[in-house]
């Protein structure tokens, strides 16, 4: 793979209409993304796979939609205010702002974002030498010094100095979820151990903006937290660890050789373990999903900074005990940019021909079925053809397409991944009989419209 295949599907992602960059018709917004209807289409599928196998699947796992906006104490009993930062560099001749361990990672020496600001300084300095500007292309560099990731607000404050107590929007959308521990288990019948999934935005001031929607400013996170006794943690740990890869081979069809487990080194003080599923992007292996052992750090500092108790009593052993919380975390942006790249394919037909398709597993794709009459200048056909995609919309994202020739028709639909189109011709106002042509596969068959929702929702179902 390489950097080529992350130029061709941004380019992609914009011409059929999945992602385009925010306000473009002012110039973007950096390191923010929009999403159009195809990729908003594959988002949604994309959450729905995760909400399924976390939620609907798990009698003791629970959702939760928890506000953007939160009390700024809970950043500082999370540590967010004092700790959640990356190493910033500041370029002397053009100011360029650069993170520094991503810098020294650049030119093949191992760096980590929680390294102290001596460690990086160190690195910084014995590499002097290699080290240039992107922008300038200058070698003269200030100290490593941290930059805090939170990103302020002036919500509810009617005064002018609002950074003297910011309120903050949610860097991570987890703290909604501890806040809300005692909520859950007083409103719920659940008993420890318990999970609590959330899907939802995270904002985060990232120093440098580069890789697409893979680090975004603002950005979508599906986390679950599992709230586990203190001696149960290891063995949930490591059945987490199982499922959320499985999730990806089972549930996204990713191949295996894509995935990688990368175990952190330099953990915060309170983690007891945290490793990272990687994905093979077109710039290499990267984080897609962090799967944490948090201890009991989060609801120890909630519980003290917001004088309530969030021990749990366990009914039979009459014991209290602040419960561990196993965290899954991953990233619905960083997931949809290795959707794109596992499936973007551009396949050579006969004749030197060639085709873009999107070979989604059909669960994710935007489009499941789309409907062609033959000719667009022959109202039998059109008509037939309305009412077959009328009698299909309430059953399945549909599309209905009279443009250009069948083949343009069909490549279009390839490339946004619909699997399955439908083509109403002479023979179908005939015999009631409609072709059915399969997008990976390019295979036709002729299917009964009276059969035909029945037959599209097992071939929709097998995927
Ligand atoms: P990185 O080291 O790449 O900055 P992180 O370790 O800070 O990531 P976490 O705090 O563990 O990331 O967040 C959990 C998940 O949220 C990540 O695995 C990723 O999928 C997603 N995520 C984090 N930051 C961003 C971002 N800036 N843009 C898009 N997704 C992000």
């Amino acid at each position: 793979m390489e950097q080529n295949l992350l130029k061709k599907i941004i380019s992609f992602s914009k011409r059929r209409g999945f992602i385009f960059p925010c306000s473009e018709i002012y110039g973007g917004f950096s390191a923010v993304y929009d999403y159009g209807p195809y990729g908003v289409e594959l988002a949604n599928n994309i959450k729905s796979a995760w909400w399924k196998t976390m939620v609907q699947e798990n009698e003791n796992i629970i959702g939760l939609d928890s506000a953007i906006f939160m009390h700024p104490k809970v950043w500082q009993a999370s540590g967010h205010v004092a700790g959640f930062s990356d190493p910033l560099v500041e370029c002397k001749k053009c100011h360029t702002r650069i993170r520094a361990d991503h810098f020294l990672e650049e030119i093949g020496i191992w760096a980590d974002e929680k390294m102290s600001e001596i460690e990086i300084n160190k690195l910084l300095d014995e590499n002097k030498d290699k080290l240039k500007c992107p922008k300038c292309g200058e070698n003269n560099f200030s100290k490593a010094k941290k930059f805090n990731l939170l990103v302020k607000s002036n919500l509810g404050n009617f005064t002018s100095d609002w950074d003297k107590s910011p309120v903050y929007l949610r860097g991570e959308t987890c703290q909604g979820i501890y806040v809300n521990f005692k909520n859950v288990l007083d409103s719920t019948r659940q008993k420890i151990p318990f999970g609590i999934a959330q899907i939802g935005k995270a904002f985060r001031n990232e120093i440098t903006a580069r890789q697409f929607i893979f680090r975004q400013r603002e950005f979508t996170q599906m986390e679950m937290q599992f709230f586990v006794h203190p001696e149960k943690a290891k063995e949930n740990y490591e059945r987490w660890k199982k499922k959320r890869w499985k999730f990806y081979l089972d549930n996204l069809k990713f191949k295996e050789k894509n995935l990688k487990w990368h175990q952190h080194k330099n953990l915060v003080f309170y983690a007891k373990e945290a490793w990272d599923i990687e994905y093979n992007f077109p710039f290499g292996f990267k984080e897609i999903e962090g799967i944490h052992n948090r201890g009991n750090y989060d609801l120890t500092q909630h519980s003290k900074f917001s004088q309530k108790d969030l021990s749990y009593r366990d009914n039979k052993t009459k014991k209290e005990y602040i419960p561990y919380i196993i965290e899954t975390s991953a990233g619905l942006d960083r997931t949809l940019l290795a959707v794109l790249t596992e499936f973007y394919t551009e396949e050579k037909l006969e004749k030197g021909k060639t085709r873009i398709v999107l070979k989604l597993p059909k669960n994710l794709a935007p489009i499941k079925v789309a409907v062609f009459p033959l000719l667009r200048n022959r109202p039998e056909l059109i008509d037939k053809a309305r009412k077959i995609f009328n009698s299909l919309k309430p059953e399945f994202m549909c599309e209905f397409d009279d443009n250009d020739n069948i083949g343009k028709r069909y490549r279009r639909q390839d490339e946004i991944g619909t699997p399955y189109c439908i083509t109403v011709d002479f023979d179908t106002l005939q015999d009631n009989t409609v072709t059915v042509r399969d997008r990976d596969t390019m295979q036709q068959e002729r299917i009964k419209i009276e059969e035909l929702t029945d037959k599209l929702h097992k071939k929709l179902n097998n995927n």
